[in-house]
């Protein structure tokens, strides 16, 4: 519990001062990012490190080693995540997490991950090398199994640590047909205790994630650091479109019910709902089945899925309403059935406007300029979020790219991102968080 007051949280003057000067050792940052990649690198230059394989054990290990480096106690906890603890003086406060995943997605690149982690051990290890006492305990915990690997739910770690761990995601087995607590068991972790992960309320105070941004916009626009607004949310329609499959010689124009006609027009009623002048911020079909999938045969049945994304629940379920619309009235001109279902909701997640502060002070000590802009993809900080107040920091990705080998971040945007990280747990003080966003 917080019982602040007594004890000072902002420190003396002069060191203060000594503060504004420390910096992250980006030449160990960098070193330890290359040695990670090592473990798992794929012969096309990429890293498959996926979670619950031996090189994902491989990789946690080495990390382990880096957060013993920096003076901390090291754990595992029952759902798989790797934790290190600083107490520092006052553990009786609510703890400031950093964290990120460390797994990757088959063939990914060596940052999605896995450098939010070991800028998260690069400043704990500044912080002991250099004394500092912060009025607050710091965790670093690299989340278990963030991408979903062998068709298991992502966020698996963090889900666990916020207390929203579903159970029956323990009882079956992954599409390799491995029981899926077996593979947790040999990663580490605990199957009949994964709801002790769960950390209590108010026992964080908040949670910071660095992350490369995935995306083209930091790059484009210029900017070396990215101060996260929102992390987007996700709503995926399942679709059925339904006409008759006719012979494709003799069946008149005017009397076909071509399932595939309609659902053409469906795919650009989902373009249309997107973009600047749309309800969301993305849309996407992204997948197609046609049945029966003869070139002489009209269609008689399509199956698609639209993955829509925006940072505003309203607005999915805006965009979902609209698309009912339209389907109907496809449907009523092509002589089909449109058939919508929702599945696969992710509720968006705001970044709370005081951490954004602090990582926005922290770049202008810095002299970085940053940008304000939303995640288009989803995160551990988005899970997070619903235990505690989250903010998330975004450096800049070459061209854009992720979850490819050729992902790459500029070295010193990758030190400077980083040095953000160092310089928003400096300037993060646990009385903030008691006031209103
Ligand atoms: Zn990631």
């Amino acid at each position: 519990m917080v019982t602040g007051g007594r004890v000072p949280v902002s420190p003396a003057p002069g060191v203060a001062a000594r503060r504004q000067h420390l910096r992250v050792d980006g030449p160990r940052l960098l070193a330890r990012i290359e040695r990670l990649r090592a473990v798992g690198a794929t012969p096309a230059g990429g890293v498959s490190r996926l979670a619950f394989t031996p090189d994902d054990t491989r990789g946690r290990e080495l990390v382990a080693s880096y957060l013993r480096a920096a003076g901390m106690g090291v754990e595992v906890d029952p759902a798989g995540n790797l934790i290190g603890r600083r107490l520092g003086a006052r553990p009786d406060r609510p703890w400031l997490v950093l964290g990120s995943h460390l797994d990757t997605v088959p063939d990914g690149g060596p940052l999605d991950g896995a450098y939010g982690v070991l800028a998260a051990v690069e400043v704990a290890h500044v912080l002991a090398e250099h004394g500092v006492e912060m009025g607050f305990p710091v965790a670093v915990i690299g989340f278990m199994n963030e991408e979903g690997a062998f068709g298991t739910p992502g966020m698996w770690g963090s889900h666990a640590f916020a207390g929203q761990f579903d159970r029956t995601w323990l009882s079956g087995v992954d599409s390799r047909g491995e029981p899926v607590r077996d593979l947790l068991r040999a990663a580490g972790g605990d199957p009949g205790r994964v709801p002790r992960a769960a950390w209590p309320d108010g026992s964080v105070g908040a949670y910071l994630e660095l992350h490369i941004e995935q995306g083209p916009v930091l790059e484009t626009e210029g900017y070396p650091i990215g101060v996260v607004t929102a992390i987007t949310g996700r709503v995926t329609i399942d679709v059925t479109v339904r006409g008759q499959a006719n012979h494709a010689g003799t069946t008149p124009i005017a009397l076909r019910r071509d399932a595939l006609v309609a659902a053409a027009q469906f795919v650009l009623a989902v373009r249309d709902i997107a973009g600047e002048d749309g309800i969301v911020r993305v849309a996407t079909v992204g997948c197609c089945t046609v049945e029966p999938d003869a070139w002489n045969v009209v269609p008689g049945l399509v199956r698609l899925r639209a993955d829509l994304r925006d940072v505003a629940e309203e607005s999915l379920d805006a965009a979902v309403e609209a698309l009912r619309r339209v389907a109907e009235k496809i449907g009523a001109e092509t002589g089909t059935v449109v058939e919508l279902a929702p599945s696969q909701v992710v509720q968006p997640m705001a970044c709370d406007g005081r951490l954004r502060r602090l990582i926005s002070a922290a770049s202008d000590a810095l002299g970085l300029p940053y940008h304000h802009l939303p995640s288009g993809a989803g995160h551990d900080a988005q899970i997070v979020g619903r235990l505690a107040p989250m903010a998330m920091i975004f450096v800049p990705s070459q061209g854009g790219r992720s979850h490819v080998a050729t992902e790459s971040t500029a070295p010193e945007d990758i030190v400077a991102g980083a040095n953000v990280l160092l310089h928003t747990v400096l300037g993060y003080d646990p009385e903030v968080m008691r006031g209103h966003q």
